[in-house]
């Protein structure tokens, strides 16, 4: 698999702390798995983690605190 950001070949399975910000606060999730780039540190999520993250963030935005 390519690195999208510097074309080397060198990507690796690891894991990321994903980080966003929605409207109300801030999501952190550690441990993610992911495809590191060890030239660059670009990240890349298969599409089942995708689909989990957008699971996660859409219970997040849905959060009522009333
Ligand atoms: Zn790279």
């Amino acid at each position: 698999m390519k690195c999208l950001m510097c074309k080397s070949e060198t990507m690796v399975d690891s894991t990321n702390t994903y980080f966003t910000q929605l409207e109300n606060g801030y999501v952190i999730i550690e441990n993610v798995p992911c495809r590191k780039c060890t030239q660059c540190g670009e990240v890349v999520y298969s599409a089942l983690v995708v689909e989990k993250l957008d699971e996660t963030l859409d219970s997040c935005k849905h959060a009522t605190y009333k």
